[in-house]
């Protein structure tokens, strides 16, 4: 039989790349396990610009890299309102090169690919390999994917009337919680043709086609939903928070050299982690949108004056080109009263060590955007949020944050300076020790998740057992 080669195909953004390598490294470390990491050009040379990736794969000789096109020209900025040209260059460009690897002779045993990639399932059928499903936005999020055809069917989207307060009932199990503003962003469009509603219901009949679905989060915070997931696909790995369940893992191997984890498409600036040396505990808010999100000027400054009017001191991530219109304008051409509170009390990066900086002591609320990778990342720390969702999955983590976990506030759609400030208030002072105790007791069930017979640790190891024997 032959030896177990898996290749990973991540979907070519910051947040799947990261989560990705992080589970091709864990696969890695089963040396029998063979494993081809797939990335855009694009992709490959920005984590070799911006971080140690090389080196840190280096020492496994059973992995490697290969890249292949993503079919855009180079100075498409790959950015939020870029999503659907980017999946249809992988899937007109990229595709058919994945699909000659996966057949030719000596090919892979085992796909591991980003759930968006419906291609992958005829592919998988044709080499006649196992498929699993990675997908790398929350469960919670993608269960109201799946329940799109149902929504349409049950005449609640596209939503009649401007009320998006109303609540949503063709959710199974999500009745009571979701309200229209909360479901994903393209629920919003006017009418059903819009291509990521379509997409999203193909991909809701190809995901059952796998042979499993591998899931970055942890049965103490997603079990009910889990538990639904589960009745429709048998075999869900639940391993998350990936981050740590690498951590734990490359600690627990003495023979192997302690390295930086980073897998950043943007050089990380290290020095705001010695202005965090300098404050109190709990003190500080994290400001950051991601590596896709964007936002006006005009919300961009009342932000700024709601953090300023907080008196909280704050990190601010603006990464380069989230700010639409500020190039022309220049960034000093702020009012004088921002920038002069600014210097007494902010810090402002283009990119930060966000996983560092979330576990820094100092560190006492995340004014997110509602990735995935960050509400686990704030989870896992501890670390209580406001959100801020931009767009598609962030809608649903947003409320699950504010409303079923209790982690935080759920800012959405609103963004004037008083409910800016309001907010800070309320995270980083008014209701800050209710906030902090319980976002301890969900970190505690995240990092109890990856150790030894935790669930997410045992879920790892079926998977690497079942890709050992797997065969279809
Ligand atoms: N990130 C980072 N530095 C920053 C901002 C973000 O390292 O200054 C990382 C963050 O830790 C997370 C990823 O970028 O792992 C963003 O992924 P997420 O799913 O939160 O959001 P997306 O960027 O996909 O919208």
């Amino acid at each position: 039989m032959a030896l177990p080669h898996v290749l990973v195909f991540p979907l070519p953004l910051q947040g799947p790349v990261n989560c990705m390598l992080k589970l091709a490294e864990l696969l890695c470390l089963h040396q029998e396990i063979h494993v081809t990491f797939l990335n855009t050009e694009h992709i490959q040379q920005r984590l070799l610009n911006c971080t140690d990736v090389q080196i840190r794969f280096e020492k496994y000789p059973n992995f490697k890299f290969v890249t292949v096109p993503d079919g855009l020209p180079e100075d498409n900025p790959r950015i939020g309102d870029q999503i659907r040209k980017i999946i249809e260059g992988i899937e007109e460009v990229s595709s058919p090169l994945f699909r000659e690897m996966v057949i030719a002779a000596c090919g892979p045993t085992c796909l591991i690919v980003d759930g968006i990639f419906t291609f992958a399932v005829d592919i998988a059928k044709e080499a006649r390999i196992p498929l699993l499903y990675f997908d790398t936005i929350s469960p919670c999020s993608l269960w109201t994917y799946l329940a799109v055809p149902k929504l349409i069917e049950a005449g609640e989207i596209p939503f009649k009337g401007n009320d998006l307060d109303a609540l949503v009932n063709s959710v199974p199990g999500m009745e009571g919680v979701l309200r229209r503003r909360d479901l994903p962003s393209f629920c919003r469009a006017p009418d059903l043709d819009s291509p990521i509603i379509q997409h999203v219901i193909k991909e809701g009949k190809h995901i059952v086609q796998a042979q499993g679905v591998i899931f970055n989060t942890f049965e103490g915070l997603e079990g009910p939903i889990l538990s639904q997931f589960r009745a429709m696909i048998p075999n869900i790995y639940a391993i998350g928070p990936l981050h740590i369940q690498i951590k734990s893992k490359l600690a627990n191997s003495q023979c192997l050299p302690k390295t930086t984890m980073s897998n950043s498409l943007w050089k990380e600036d290290m020095s705001c982690m010695d202005w965090l040396d300098k404050h109190p505990q709990k003190s500080v808010l994290f400001v950051s949108i991601g590596s896709l999100a964007t936002m006006s000027k005009a919300h961009f400054l009342e932000f700024w004056y709601g953090l300023v009017n907080s008196m909280t001191p704050f990190l601010w991530v603006q990464r380069p080109g989230s700010i639409i219109g500020l190039e022309e304008d220049n960034i000093n051409n702020v009012p004088k009263e921002l920038s002069e509170s600014t210097k007494e009390r902010g810090c402002i990066v283009s990119w930060a060590p966000q996983e560092e900086v979330l576990a820094h002591s100092s560190i006492g609320g995340f004014l997110t955007h509602s990735g995935w990778n960050s509400t686990l990342e704030s989870i896992v720390e501890g670390v209580p949020m406001i959100c801020w969702p931009y767009f598609v999955d962030q809608h649903v983590n947003s409320r699950y944050v504010g409303e079923v976990w209790k982690l935080g506030l759920d800012m959405k759609d609103i963004c004037d300076r008083a409910t800016v400030e309001r907010m800070v208030r309320q995270v980083m002072e008014v209701n800050k020790i209710k906030f902090l105790e319980r976002a301890k007791q969900m970190s505690d069930l995240a990092i109890a998740s990856v150790a030894e017979s935790g669930s997410s640790y045992q879920d790892l190891d079926r998977l690497i057992e079942d890709i050992r024997l797997m065969r279809i």
